[in-house]
């Protein structure tokens, strides 16, 4: 058997788009689930996907060896020294191109995304870091790609972005979109199996495991990522625009897709998810604004941040703290426990993050990330949480993301300003300030929301560090006028963290 070439496939690359036949490796890594906590959610998605992968290529004859081990490397290091070549579709963390660099092993270009590396380095020639802009590289795309135009220059509708469109609150008195439920996977007997190891290798101390063990809820092969897209498109696509941006209590989902898992997972094909809805604006099923939005998401956004974790490089995380902020995140953030939480959204989204690994975007940026960002958390330690308690944390995502745009830790190349805001946006956008015991309105005293306290004492923290930045001129010129702003910045400093309490007394 020596001598002959092997397609090692990665964790994230288990759809058919990374496999060209012939001879393949999957390795599954207990060591990964061991470096550092991790969902239970998460962790059962990593092995239940590997291990469905390898049941079905055993039930289809493929010839796939899947193997247990520790480590990657005593894996590939035992083939090559048994005279193999090993080949792999590029990794997707500095860590996995070095492990290969360092290995010789044969390295095809990236897949999985919209966009190649060569096309982001020809579209990127002549720009400076600070000069790349997400809206710039996706009208880009939108042109050469054709995609929702109807010229070279004329998006369809007229407009490349529909954002203004598509950030409508929740509808007045619901407390749900009332869309079905979503399509969810079944188990089935791999599971049954990755939830007795997870128990076993977590008693035993050889994981950490956070938030809480549940009924998986996502895609992990390749049939359920088509259920999963289909069931998307039949029942949530026309209000995915709309509401992108809203939060109800009581809908986890919302119209959102939560297809990101089978993606990153590479069981499902972004180019697949963009053709299936464009094919359903085409046929007049489904509203431009949700369909542009829904690509914009994947084509734009996701292939951005992707090409931006090897732009900004491997030291883009230890280098980026330009707020100094510097607090280490509260137990309750790693336990995902909101449950002694006294601000409403905060504790109602850490539960959500606790029972299924998973939160949608405005509630990752405008309630969490908000809430680490004005109160100064370790952009550094934070990145770490969303990494591992989410299940499509990887480590090429939340580094733009977190690091970037939602702490403004990088000094403005991926934001050009922190996105910070009061409860006043949460009050619209949601339904939670009614069943709050505080006061989105109110900056001092007990019922003071301290969201909205929060930001402005965060605003009197950073000033001199932001001062140069033109685009926060006039919210500093408010912070500047605000009567009670001694008063707010004192009862803030003494708000606890985690639980959102100021000291009783
Ligand atoms: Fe959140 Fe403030 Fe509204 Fe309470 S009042 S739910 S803390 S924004």
């Amino acid at each position: 058997m020596s001598g002959r070439t092997v397609r090692w496939l990665t964790a994230d690359q288990l759809g058919p788009h990374f496999d060209d036949g012939g001879p393949t490796l999957l390795i599954e890594n207990a060591g990964l689930l061991a470096r550092r906590p991790m969902h239970w959610a998460k962790a059962h998605l990593i092995l239940s996907a590997i291990r469905h992968r390898a049941a079905e290529a055993r039930a289809d004859g493929e010839p796939l060896e899947f193997v247990r081990a520790d480590s990657y490397r005593e894996v590939l290091q035992e083939r090559l020294d048994a005279g193999d070549r090993i080949e792999m579709v590029a990794g997707s963390s500095h860590g996995l191109r070095a492990l290969a660099s360092e290995l010789d092993l044969d390295v095809l270009p990236s897949r999985g995304f919209v966009t190649s590396e060569a096309d982001f380095d020809a579209w990127r020639a002549g720009r400076s870091l600070k000069g790349l802009k997400m809206d710039d590289f996706y009208r880009w795309w939108r042109s050469r790609s054709g995609v929702l135009m109807d010229g070279p220059s004329s998006p369809v509708g007229g407009q490349f972005s529909f954002d203004a469109d598509n950030r409508q609150p929740p509808p007045k008195g619901a407390s749900t979109l009332g869309l079905p439920d979503p399509w969810r996977p079944q188990e089935d007997d791999i599971d049954a199996g990755v939830r007795a190891d997870l128990q076993r290798w977590s008693s035993e101390g050889r994981i950490r495991l956070l938030g809480r063990d549940g009924p998986r809820r996502f895609a992990v092969t390749r049939t359920e990522a088509q259920k999963a897209l289909d069931d998307f498109i039949a029942t949530r696509l026309g209000d995915f625009g709309p509401f992108e941006d809203a939060m109800l209590a009581d809908d986890a989902v919302m119209a959102h897709s939560q297809l990101s898992v089978p993606l990153n997972l590479g069981v499902l094909d972004p180019n697949e998810v963009i053709d299936r809805v464009c094919r359903e604006f085409e046929a007049g099923r489904a509203p431009l604004a949700s369909v542009e939005g829904i690509i914009r998401q994947i084509a734009g956004w996701r292939d951005w941040v992707w090409h931006l974790y090897w732009q900004l490089g491997e030291d883009y995380i230890p280098r980026s703290n330009a707020l100094g902020a510097r607090s280490p995140l509260p137990a309750q953030w790693w336990q995902l426990d909101g449950s002694g939480v006294a601000a409403a959204c905060l504790g109602d989204v850490l539960d959500k993050v606790g029972e299924r690994g998973w939160a949608h975007h405005i509630e990752r940026l405008m309630v969490l990330g908000n809430w680490a960002l004005q109160r100064g958390f370790d952009p550094a330690e934070l990145n770490d949480w969303f990494t591992n308690a989410f299940v499509d944390g990887t480590p090429w995502v939340m580094p733009a993301n977190v690091v970037g745009m939602s702490q403004h830790a990088d000094g403005g190349l991926v934001a050009t300003k922190p996105y910070a805001a009061g409860g006043a946006y949460i009050s619209k956008m949601s339904n939670y300030c009614g069943g709050c015991r505080f006061n989105p309105k109110v900056r001092v005293g007990a019922e003071a929301c301290p969201f909205t306290a929060g930001y402005w004492a965060f605003l009197d923290r950073v000033e001199p560090r932001i001062r140069g930045n033109h685009r926060m001129a006039q919210t500093l010129g408010g912070l500047r006028q605000l009567a009670d702003r001694d008063a707010v910045v004192a009862q803030e400093r003494l708000r606890d963290p985690g639980t959102a309490n100021l000291p009783s007394g």
